[in-house]
């Protein structure tokens, strides 16, 4: 994987365009035969791929088109031995309580897998810019699990799931997927409450004999541009630099640049991907604005070690501000990149 110095890449999903919404309300009314719902998301990737070479970007994603939000129904859908449970609120302001859950009926499987081969399979064949495959991790997509009588607890769940990962991370790899990065915001979220010892325990398993590049992603929550937790990662440290990952991609930008120096504080040979652009602000940071973040952050890791992103995924902003934004990194990364090599 040749990439320049500093290189900029992304969490994962992309704001979709205004026809997607409508295309998936027109499918979802039963308009759609599947041959039609499957060209409107390969367009749907087209375009994301399309932005975020357009900007400039050297590691990208598919944009998670496919994934009708960041890990909802979709991964759900794919599992059997689930019984969806009515969200317990309905109506006011959209938030984390109106999404619908699950309680586990039977053990949880995946016979199918989880639909991250096909993500991978179209993708590969519509760009040459080397690839990350995001994936939700087990804890956070246990966070919608009731565990019923089948499981004892959210960990429980959890440790199933990662069963069924595993199997479809080593699919990846063996299709040629190179990088790969699960996200589990839910670990920043119950930092706390949960013991870091135990989600490290958890990552391991879900990854281990994944022969490929690994990043954690560990964020506060992005759904409808809220987080939902008390935004600090100190409760994690230094337990998780356990994990077996080579890079932890975590958010910045949202918090002015907060815990940066917890880098180092606790020092480490992971790369740092460092969230140098709100997702949740629709303020366009300037080139100048990225370039300052990233001396920031250089101030506590070395360039070799530092990858640049966003904050989170793009999937909860607007498409003109996601561009816009993905073009301010990008210049703003070559503007350091010039003052530390003399090109960019
Ligand atoms: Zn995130």
């Amino acid at each position: 994987m040749t990439t320049p110095i500093l290189p900029t890449s992304v969490i994962g999903s992309y704001a979709w365009p205004a026809w997607l919404h409508t295309a998936l309300d027109a499918a979802r009314r039963g308009e759609y035969g599947p041959d039609d719902l499957r060209e409107t998301q390969d367009d749907a990737v087209d375009m994301a791929v399309r932005d975020q070479e357009d900007a400039g970007v050297d590691i990208i994603t598919d944009g998670e088109m496919r994934r009708v939000g960041f890990f909802t129904a979709e991964f759900y859908g794919h599992m059997t031995g689930l019984r969806e449970l009515p969200p317990r609120r309905k109506v006011g302001v959209v938030g984390h309580d109106q999404r619908e859950s699950y309680e586990a009926v039977e053990p949880i499987a995946a016979p199918e897998g989880l639909g991250l081969l096909e993500e991978f399979a179209y993708v590969r064949t519509r760009t040459t810019r080397p690839i990350k495959m995001p994936c939700p991790g087990p804890f956070t997509l246990a966070g919608r699990i009731k565990p019923g009588a089948i499981y004892r607890d959210r960990l429980e769940v959890a440790y199933a799931l990662a069963g069924i990962i595993n199997r479809e991370l080593r699919a990846l790899v063996e299709a040629g997927v190179t990088f790969i990065q699960l996200d589990e915001p839910s670990y920043a979220v119950h930092a706390q409450a949960g013991s870091p010892a135990e989600f490290v325990r958890l990552f391991n398993q879900t990854v281990a004999g994944v022969e490929a590049r690994i990043g954690l992603h560990l964020c506060f929550g992005n759904y409808v541009g809220r987080p939902v937790a008390r935004r600090t990662y100190r409760p994690l440290f230094p337990h998780i630099l356990d994990v077996h990952a080579d890079e932890l991609a975590l958010e910045f930008a949202n918090r002015e640049m907060a815990e940066i120096a917890l880098w180092r504080e606790f020092p480490s040979d992971k790369t740092l991907a460092a969230g140098l652009v709100d997702v949740k602000n629709y303020y366009v940071e300037t080139p100048e604005d990225i370039a300052e973040r990233i001396r920031r952050a250089l101030e506590v890791v070395s360039p070799e070690k530092l990858t640049i992103t966003p904050d989170c995924g793009f999937s909860q902003t607007a498409r003109w501000a996601a561009r816009a934004k993905l073009r301010a990194m990008v210049e703003g990364t070559r503007i350091v990149r010039r003052e530390l090599t003399g090109t960019a």
